[in-house]
């Protein structure tokens, strides 16, 4: 089984409605920006939160990449 390394956790802006569920759940990972929509802003890529903000979003905006280069 390979071990998979989160590198990044990416919000598509064109997705984002602002909901404020990551923000709220996770303030110290997620933080609106001026243009209204979420960002992750913490230097620590804390997987279990990303997966459970990825999981709460209702639009699916939040993607989890693993350095395999897949999208989950
Ligand atoms: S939960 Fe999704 S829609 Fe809501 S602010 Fe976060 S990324 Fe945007």
């Amino acid at each position: 089984m390979t071990q998979r390394k989160l590198i990044a956790v990416r919000i598509d802006p064109n997705l984002c409605v602002g909901s404020g569920m990551c923000v709220s759940s996770y303030p110290d990972k997620f933080a609106f920006q001026p243009d209204g929509h979420a960002r992750y802003i913490s230097p620590e890529l804390d997987e279990a939160a990303a997966r459970e903000a990825e999981e709460m979003c209702p639009v699916s905006a939040i993607s989890l990449v693993f350095d395999e280069g897949e999208q989950q």
